[in-house]
């Protein structure tokens, strides 16, 4: 499972290269064969009512999850360069290595922000939505810096010179700090591109799913997962949050997380064993089925 996170990093950079490409390209020909890397971006589609992109990527949402977040989206990468170099940096108290860590969703938090730029695009009020959204931010600095405003090929900048560079620059280093001190925070508590993946990505078709057979309890693929959402004792994967970034897979030795489309249980469970109907066996042939916890309370009695 190494191959699909290898995969999976080497198509998202090789998508950030290209997208930066059409964002400096000043030429039709080229804005031509690159175009569609800002045009499969999320708010600009819906914004300029792009049917075929919002269906797109709902439905691929409804059957693998978040994987807009792990390969098309550019502060996704820009949050797993910097997320990568706090890992190696972070330190404990003690000084061992400050690994991550499952928590609760700011389910409030994350939803109300959403609502938020909802009603200010509803309004026609887009500068909220602009210093937030992934795209948005992206293309308004690398179009500034590049003096591309004026002739960018998709006409979406609408922070122009230094207040749009000022203002994409502080959003920028604001997510890196978030990610490099604890990984995909900005995800799955601000960007409303994420909040809005994360309601269909809940019900998603094929989901990865931790095996409580294989699992080991070892806890390595919790402390490899950047959006904190494995709870490794519990078996569980908060999907909502999940970006599909497959740490966890290549973590774990025992090949216990895997896709699948059914919830995996333990197949012995303890108290399945214990109150298993169980035959009795008079003079070599089985006889009716009893109930082994009230047969054992029986023996007890008498
Ligand atoms: S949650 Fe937002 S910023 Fe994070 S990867 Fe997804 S779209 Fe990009
Ligand atoms: S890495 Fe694998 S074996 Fe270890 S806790 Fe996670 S799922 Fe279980
Ligand atoms: S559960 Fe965590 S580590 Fe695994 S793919 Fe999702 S975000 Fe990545």
């Amino acid at each position: 499972m190494k191959r699909l996170k290898i995969l999976r990093i080497v198509f998202s950079v090789a998508f950030a290269v290209l997208l930066t490409l059409a964002l400096l390209s000043h030429d039709p020909q080229q804005a031509s064969w690159l175009g569609w890397t800002c045009r499969l971006q999320l708010l600009p589609a819906v914004l300029s009512l792009s049917a075929g992109v919002c269906l797109f990527w709902l439905a691929v949402t409804l059957f693998i999850g978040r994987i807009y977040c792990s390969t098309v989206c550019p502060l996704g990468v820009i949050q797993d360069l910097f997320g990568r170099i706090g890992k190696m940096l972070r330190r404990n108290r003690d000084g061992s290595l400050r690994l991550y860590r499952y928590s609760q969703a700011e389910n409030r938090l994350r939803y109300v922000i959403l609502g938020v730029v909802v009603i200010c695009i509803m309004a026609g009020q887009m500068f909220l939505p602009e210093i937030i959204d992934p795209y948005f931010v992206f293309a308004n600095l690398i179009d500034n810096l590049s003096g591309a405003v004026s002739d960018s090929m998709l006409g979406e900048v609408v922070l122009p010179g230094a207040l749009g560079i000022a203002i994409s620059a502080v959003t920028l280093v604001t997510v890196s700090a978030l990610a490099f001190k604890n990984g995909r925070t900005f995800c799955n508590t601000i960007c409303p591109v994420g909040s809005s993946l994360s309601v269909v990505s809940r019900i998603s078709l094929l989901k990865l799913e931790i095996d409580p057979d294989l699992c080991t309890n070892c806890g390595r693929c919790e402390q490899e997962c950047k959006a904190s959402c494995i709870n490794a004792k519990a078996h569980t994967i908060d999907y909502s949050r999940c970006v599909l970034c497959m740490n966890c897979t290549a973590a774990c030795n025992d090949h216990a997380i895997r896709f699948s489309a059914t919830r995996k249980r333990l197949s012995t469970p303890l108290m399945q064993q214990i109150n298993r109907k169980v035959p009795q066996m008079t003079a070599g042939r089985p006889q009716q089925a009893v109930d082994a916890s009230s047969t054992a309370s029986d023996t007890r009695r008498s």
